[in-house]
């Protein structure tokens, strides 16, 4: 017997064996069990997903000597006929070659006969959009008004082409493409029956290769199985393919992801000594960044049809420490850089030149995080106080690459003062408020220090009266034994009043990142247990208070205060109603230009104010 390939000795006989196809054999089956099926019916949707399959399974069903069923027996001669491609009364046109209206004119003549021994007379025209226009016209009458034993059954890559008056006519399925995971699983269970053993990488590596097409798979199988032994190694699918392995993509964006520029070089040394198209290599870069995006936004219930299960978890584990803002912008650059790879008369080289561009990148900060960098910089203390070699490297990356956060690099200003919190101040700093303030913290820091061997009772209280803010080197004097902090008992004794007093001072003491925030707070204290936190809803740091940090934070400080579990909630009041008069206008946007925050944002990314909405 002559040699089948797979795609033919593995066609699909029963509705079930079709791969990923089921909102379409499930309607048809519903169709034939309820005696409602359509007298012409168009099977639409890419090559090789199984459309001229079901047109012949579905021709079967009507057939078949126990049908019209959606379970063929395949063993009856009419189903054994329609299998061998022999059947009498299921005239299969190939409509590429039979496209001249007298070729239609012949179908309908023939059409008139009764089936010879099937009770339908089935056509199964494969590539119907190639038929000119008048054979279209010339099917329009049949297609309204078929004989009762006459099934029509169309095949189309290209469903746009068919005019619009032959699809009113007919029922429509699209097929859809078939995803990397059905593919190499219908691979395996081929492979698994005639004995050939692929990896799980090999055939995902064959099912990318086929695009969505069960039939290409299976072809790229065939002549990878023909050229090699019943075990195929991925060595030899690469080679055989001609396609890039998948793990490099992994290495280079793990290598990016790393700074580790030398390992990106001497991939792409590897890939052009091994002879990969770099081109192709590069597409399949932008793809797996774009991916990695994906996923980066979506976790790993992220859809991507072209990638495995596998490969989505491998990503997210990459993904940990990246944030979406860094990916957002290595996909733009290599979106920028392909024109100028696809053009280069040296691929290599401007390929190795967007790599040094990617790793100029840093990782940059999303908003949130920026505005709680300001806050920190207005109170001159890292958040938390936390003084940390992490923090100090994010503000040397905010210093030394303000593109991490502006694609206008050229002209973009640093992003904060010349020098860092943690180091002396030049006398020639910019003079906005939150220089100012960082140098007042600094001030009372110094002033803590020197009162530290003779706490004063009031020593809170004094660095109050002198307008100064409060240091994180007071958080260790407000322990002091005027402070009422962790005594139950005297502040039971205590009126509300004088609890949130103290309260207040307590948080600013422990968290002067805070205290930005809370400065902006109303208090208020429910006994025995509950705490709220009040702020406008137009107040730019209503965000930032709400964020679970600093929930947390302050449930932290509430809960040392008061030495016991205290509940903490955060009220976001209402935005007031529209300021009224135009002077009542003026004053408030006059308020919102002048705000010291609005003022240091302004300064530290060199911007300017467009418009002002007052509501
Ligand atoms: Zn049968």
């Amino acid at each position: 017997m002559a040699y089948l390939v797979f795609a033919r000795k593995y066609r699909p006989q029963t509705f079930e064996e079709v791969v990923e196809q089921a909102h379409v054999t499930r309607t048809l089956a519903s169709a034939l069990t309820s005696g409602r099926l359509a007298h012409a019916i168009l099977f639409a949707g890419p090559r090789g997903t199984g459309k001229t399959t079901i047109a012949r399974i579905l021709a079967k069903c009507v057939n078949c000597a126990e049908g019209p069923t959606a379970t063929p027996c395949n063993l009856c001669r009419s189903c054994n006929e329609i299998t061998g491609g022999n059947a009498i009364d299921v005239i299969e046109i190939d409509g590429a070659s039979n496209n001249r209206v007298e070729n239609v004119r012949e179908l309908r003549e023939n059409a008139k006969y009764m089936p010879a021994h099937s009770p339908r007379k089935i056509y199964i025209i494969d590539e119907v959009h190639m038929l000119s226009d008048a054979a279209f016209n010339a099917l329009l009458k049949i297609l309204e008004e078929p004989p009762a034993h006459v099934l029509f059954l169309f095949a189309t890559t290209e469903v746009h082409k068919i005019p619009i008056t032959i699809l009113s006519r007919i029922q429509r399925h699209d097929l859809r493409r078939v995803g990397i995971d059905a593919i190499a699983g219908h691979m395996k269970t081929i492979c698994r029956g005639e004995g050939i053993e692929i990896g799980d990488k090999g055939l995902a590596m064959i099912a990318r290769e086929a695009d969505g097409s069960i039939r290409d798979g299976l072809s790229l199988l065939d002549q990878i199985v023909t050229c090699s032994d019943k075990t195929v190694a991925d060595d030899t699918i690469i080679d055989i393919l001609g396609v890039i392995d998948r793990d490099v993509l992994f290495d280079v964006s793990a290598a990016v992801f790393s700074g580790n520029l030398a390992a990106v070089l001497d991939i792409c040394e590897l890939l052009y000594r091994q002879g990969r198209h770099l081109v192709k290599f590069y597409t399949e870069l932008i793809g797996h960044f774009r991916n990695l995006l994906v996923v980066k936004s979506r976790g790993v219930e992220a859809e991507l049809p072209d990638i495995t299960s596998h490969e989505i978890r491998n990503m997210a584990g990459q993904l940990e420490h990246v944030t979406q803002p860094y990916l957002y912008q290595l996909v733009t650059i290599l979106f920028e850089e392909e024109w100028r790879i696809r053009q280069s008369v040296s691929p290599k080289t401007a390929l190795e030149m967007t790599f040094f561009r990617m790793m100029q990148v840093k990782p940059a900060f999303s908003f949130d995080e920026l505005i709680e960098k300001l806050e920190s910089l207005r109170t001159g203390i890292p958040e938390g106080g936390n003084t940390t070699g992490e923090n100090k490297a994010d503000y040397q990356t905010l210093r030394s690459r303000p593109e991490a956060l502006s694609k206008n690099t050229a002209d973009a200003p640093p992003l904060v003062p010349a020098e860092t919190p943690d180091t002396q101040a030049a006398p020639d700093t910019q003079a906005a408020p939150d220089a100012r303030d960082t140098l007042n913290a600094r001030d009372a820091m110094e002033q803590s220090r020197k009162s530290q061997p003779d706490p004063a009772p009031d020593a809170t209280g004094n660095a109050r009266a002198q307008g100064r803010p409060d240091s994180p080197g007071d958080a260790h004097q407000s322990d002091g034994p005027d402070n009422p902090a962790g005594d139950a008992a005297r502040i039971d004794q205590m009126s509300t009043d004088e609890i949130l007093k103290r309260l207040r001072e307590w948080i600013c003491s422990k968290s002067p990142a805070l205290k930005a925030c809370i400065s902006e707070c109303s208090f208020h204290f429910e006994p025995p247990d509950r705490v709220s936190f009040a702020i406008d809803a137009d107040n730019p740091r209503a965000n930032l208070l709400k964020s679970k940090k600093n929930l947390s934070a302050l449930e932290k400080h509430c809960k040392d205060f008061f030495s016991r579990q205290v509940s903490v909630a955060i009220e976001v009041k209402e935005k007031k109603p529209a300021a009224g008069s135009p002077k009542n206008r003026r004053r408030l946007e006059h308020e919102g230009r002048t705000h010291p925050f609005v003022e240091a944002t302004l300064k530290t990314f060199n911007a300017k104010i467009y418009d002002i909405k007052v509501s």
